[in-house]
């Protein structure tokens, strides 16, 4: 079965935060956009995530934003607590899109993808699930892409929007490093504390962890565990282990460690980065998100950049009379900001490793500076 001719066709692979974001704004703009989607639907792992300025910006421009803070929890503070339980900095963000309204929220990672999925629904996107392109050739002004599925698209447009393993990034030729940094990060879902109403952020003599609320009823806590080597722990040695960890921090975690309750709300994945030195497209095939670039944890801001390329993805592609011209000009509007980014959160874990955390915080505070400029 073959598929879509035209001019402002789209296939885009991956309904992440990236794909789908894209996916609506473009489709606003009179794209006919289809997303493969390798997942089942409503597989987001359970636990939170924090949307700073910029990610409130770009949703905002999607009409996103206020529902996004609806469903979870404003803030505009950083606090930073010292090894010794001392306030060390706080960090107030900038409020980008107005004063009345918080600088960031944090939220459930399933009620952001809902969020998204509505709104592509109500575009007239059509996402697949279960589905993934398997081989890509430029055909003219048009890209063939063979589905995992036997079916074929013929689009103008290809966005692999799929992540930091990207498959399209290679089918494309655009090849990059995903570099491991000696850091395993933790999530774990508990009730709000009453005092948690921003970030809180503690050092630890190894690690570091902390709180970020994401409903008025529920905050994630985070733990950065330092220098070990990357590994995956069965389900049952996740929650003794977190506690173990959390056990070494004095104050506030220790109220928060006893808040740790199921196994089922624990998560620990690698930090891990990627960024795509040079063209992230190829013919009218291009990458986005963290294909195209992945920071580490630390910024609290992937998001932010991945929800950011997929609004102004859109907005190059309708300043430019041909797709080619679209994505280069996307490309180098991106690419800087992208890897300031990139390489600050690297320098920022690399610090937490050494423990030389009065250097970091000031760092973190210039770039959230940086990235409240326009995308
Ligand atoms: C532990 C952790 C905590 C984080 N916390 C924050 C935070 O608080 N704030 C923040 O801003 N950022 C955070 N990030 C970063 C953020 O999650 C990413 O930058 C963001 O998810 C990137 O979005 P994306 O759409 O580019 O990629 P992804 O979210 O990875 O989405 C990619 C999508 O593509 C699909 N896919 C993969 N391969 C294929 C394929 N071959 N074919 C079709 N589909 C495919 C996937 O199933 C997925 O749906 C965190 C990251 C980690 C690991």
């Amino acid at each position: 079965m073959e598929s879509y001719r035209g001019a402002r066709t789209a296939l885009i692979v991956g309904a992440g935060m990236a794909g789908l974001t894209a996916a609506s704004a473009m489709a606003r703009r009179g794209w006919q956009v289809e997303v493969a989607e390798i997942g089942p639907a409503g597989a987001t792992a359970g636990w939170g995530l924090c949307l700073t300025g910029p990610s409130l910006r770009a949703l905002d421009e999607l009409g996103l934003a206020d529902l996004c803070l609806a469903a979870g929890y404003g803030m505009s503070v950083i606090t930073q607590v010292d090894v010794d339980g001392g306030l060390a900095a706080e960090v107030r963000l900038p409020r980008l899109i107005g004063a009345e309204r918080p600088a960031m929220v944090g939220m459930a990672r399933p009620a952001l993808y809902r969020t998204l999925r509505e709104q592509a629904d109500r575009c007239g996107v059509v996402v697949h699930h279960g589905l993934t392109a398997a081989a890509v050739d430029q055909e003219g002004e048009q890209v063939r892409v063979q589905m995992s599925d036997g079916t074929v698209r013929r689009v103008a447009l290809l966005v692999g929007a799929d992540g930091i393993r990207s498959s399209v990034r290679r089918l494309l030729g655009l090849e990059t490093s995903v570099e491991y940094h000696g850091q395993m990060v933790w999530r774990a879902l508990v009730p709000r504390p009453p005092w948690a109403t921003g970030i809180h952020q503690f050092a630890g003599k190894v690690n570091t962890a902390g709180l970020v609320p994401i409903s008025d009823s529920q905050a994630y806590v985070f733990l950065t565990e330092n220098g070990v080597e990357r590994s995956v722990l069965p389900d049952v040695e996740l929650m003794p282990r977190l506690w173990q960890l959390l056990e070494t921090f004095p104050g506030r975690v220790e109220e928060v460690r006893s808040l740790v309750t199921g196994p089922t709300s624990v998560v620990r994945r690698p930090v891990l980065t990627a960024f795509l030195d040079g063209a992230w497209n190829r013919g009218t095939g291009v990458v986005i998100g963290d294909a195209a670039h992945a920071p580490a944890p630390q910024m609290a801001s992937g998001a932010a950049l991945a929800i950011e390329d997929g609004a102004v993805l859109a907005q190059e592609l309708d300043r430019h009379t041909s797709i080619g011209a679209g994505l280069d000009a996307f490309v180098s509007r991106r690419a800087q900001r992208c890897r300031t980014l990139v390489e600050t959160s690297v320098a920022i874990a690399d610090l937490e490793q050494a423990q030389r955390h009065a250097e970091a915080y000031p760092l973190v505070d210039a770039c959230h500076r940086q990235m409240a400029e326009p995308a």
